[in-house]
């Protein structure tokens, strides 16, 4: 890895940040600008985050690259090159890697180190910090940017050591790659992540079966390499469209129908999901502007695709396991797709419904389910993460009074905007729950976070205060605006891992903030100008 300078690792920096992805990475370069001496800690062995880690044949962003890049840099936006509508893994990861040298960004950065405990000192109003490679040092600020798809989930099945072959998790790919060429493969789970590998693993596999237990909604990407008028299109108007992007729910700059679903006929819908069909990727949830509110519209938007599954596959009986019922389209994250259902017409992949035969154990040889057993080389596990607070609380964190995060989000997490947490001064997350994060596009959520932590610890030298802490009033009105939001959307009722429903024992709140990238930026832009609304900001003479 190059690094043009020595690293400075200061003794006693004013910052550790947790994370060198794309938040950790444009957190350092914001910080190191006010002066401050700052820490990173990455447990990977580089730069990249998310597409450090899931290196799964076909995985792929499914907000265009056009949008999901940085804004803060005029002349990168200008001169990166994306090669398609949507970027693969390694493209994402290689204009991670040229941030990292453009900013010089990597003599900060502590590769294959975890952070693994932080406690706060009351009296010096510090944050002791702890790695697993026995670093013990000190800072007055903390940043957890650890993502939010990042601690990996194995299943809950008995047997799960036991198996002779080769195993996978689509979130900690092997570097090298995987040749599946010969092989019997079993993928366990349908979610994004195997909705984009099964394709690809199937080209190359003797025989591919899927275990589906959730059927999942899926669309078309219909990727096609970047177009010179499309890319010239966005870097003429960049500044223009990416404050246009933030006007949309999402933070995706797309066109959504305000109409309802039920208020047009039959006729007049079927067109509407079809225009977005042929469009490609996430915009079909913007058909109608009421798909997330009304179960009824819902329902229009969902049988739509039920019907487009059905005439994709072939064998009837195969389309109908396919198709996914019982929950709203877009309530588990929607899936975006390249010839995921076309791959159930080849001969080499087969499906089995757990819902009708559950996997009862995972063999040396391969899966037994209550009905068979499958015989595999090589099993993929593509099910998902511990997502939001999994990774945060991975680390052991103390705040005042040795109390612990845990113990604080023991009912499920507990923010003031997603930025802090009552109890925990001095500690941010960024994109955590409580922030639109995971509904919208990432890059955008990660922009306004890092610039509102750095105007925030701006704020704080300029005042010469020592401490920021999340008053336990502000925190309680945000749980309350957060649940609300989430109340007034179909989003909450379904089992999905926003709502924690993926990890046995992980308490059901449904953790993003849905009111929308507009309003909440809106929020924490006033917050701040109402000079820290709901924060208690303490001076150096009080600390202690
Ligand atoms: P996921 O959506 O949580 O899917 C996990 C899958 O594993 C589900 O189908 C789940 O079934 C299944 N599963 C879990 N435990 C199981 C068990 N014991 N037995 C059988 N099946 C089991 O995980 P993911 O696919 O990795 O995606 C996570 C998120 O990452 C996505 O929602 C998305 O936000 C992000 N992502 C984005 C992209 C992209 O940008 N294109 C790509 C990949 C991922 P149940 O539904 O029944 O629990």
């Amino acid at each position: 890895m190059p690094d043009s300078l020595p690293p400075r690792h200061a003794a006693q920096p004013d910052v550790v940040i947790a994370g060198a992805g794309f938040a950790g990475m444009y957190l350092l370069h914001r910080l190191r600008a006010l002066g401050l001496r700052v820490r990173v800690f990455e447990a990977g062995h580089d730069v990249g985050g998310t597409w450090y880690w899931n290196r799964y044949p076909g995985a792929r962003c499914d907000v265009e690259s056009m949008q999901y890049s940085f804004s803060f840099d005029p002349e990168l936006q200008q001169s990166w090159n994306w090669s398609e509508r949507y970027a693969a893994q390694p493209e994402i990861l290689t204009y991670a890697q040229h941030i990292a040298e453009r900013l010089d960004l990597r003599r900060d950065i502590t590769f294959n180190t975890r952070v693994t405990a932080l406690h706060f000192d009351d009296a010096a109003q510090v944050w002791h910090v702890t790695t697993d490679t026995g670093e013990a040092l000190a800072a007055r600020f903390c940043v957890m940017s650890t993502g939010c798809l990042s601690t990996t989930k194995l299943p809950e099945i008995p047997g799960i050591q036991d198996f002779a072959g080769a195993t996978y998790h689509t979130g900690q790919w092997p570097h090298e790659g995987v040749d599946f060429t010969g092989q019997r493969v079993g993928v366990i789970g349908t979610g994004s992540s195997a909705i984009q590998a099964i394709p690809v693993i199937a080209q190359q596999a003797a025989h591919l079966t899927v275990f589906q237990r959730t059927p999942n909604f899926s669309v078309p990407a219909h990727n096609w390499p970047m177009r010179p008028e499309y890319e010239g299109a966005w870097k003429a108007e960049y500044p223009e469209r990416r404050a246009r992007a933030k006007q949309v729910r999402n933070g995706i700059l797309m066109s959504i129908n305000p109409e309802s679903a039920v208020a047009v006929d039959e006729a007049a819908r079927q067109k509407v999901y079809e225009e977005r069909w042929q469009m490609g990727g996430t915009q079909f949830m913007g058909a109608f502007g009421d798909l997330i509110l009304n179960r009824e519209s819902n329902e229009t938007a969902a049988e739509f695709v039920r019907g487009k599954i059905r005439s994709i596959v072939k064998d009837k009986a195969l389309a109908e396991l396919l198709c996914p019922q019982g929950y709203p389209i877009g309530t588990k994250r929607i899936c975006v797709d390249t010839g995921y259902y076309e791959t159930y017409n080849r001969g080499n992949v087969s499906l089995v419904d757990l819902r009708a035969a559950p996997i009862e154990a995972i063999t040396p040889q391969g899966v037994r389910t209550t009905a068979a057993e499958y015989a595999f080389d090589s099993l993929v596990f593509a099910t998902g993460f511990d997502a939001m607070t999994g990774t945060i609380l991975a680390v052991d964190i103390q705040g005042r009074g040795g109390q612990t995060l845990r113990a604080a989000w023991a009912e499920g997490p507990r923010t003031y905007l997603g930025l802090m947490v009552a109890g925990f001064p001095n500690l941010f997350t960024i994109t955590g729950p409580g922030s639109p994060s995971v509904l919208t596009n990432m890059l955008v959520s990660i922009e306004q976070h890092v610039d509102w932590i750095t105007t925030c610890l701006a704020t704080l030298q300029d005042r010469g205060a020592a401490s920021i802490e999340a008053t336990q009033a502000a925190q309680d009105d945000w749980a309350g605006q957060v649940a609300a939001a989430g109340n007034r959307t179909l989003y909450p009722n379904t089992a999905s891992w926003y709502a924690g429903a993926n990890v046995p024992g992980k308490p059901r709140v449904f953790m993003p903030y849905i009111g929308g990238v507009p309003a909440y930026h809106r929020i924490c832009a006033e917050v701040a100008a109402e000079g820290y609304r709901g924060f208690a900001i303490r001076a150096m003479a009080e600390a202690g």
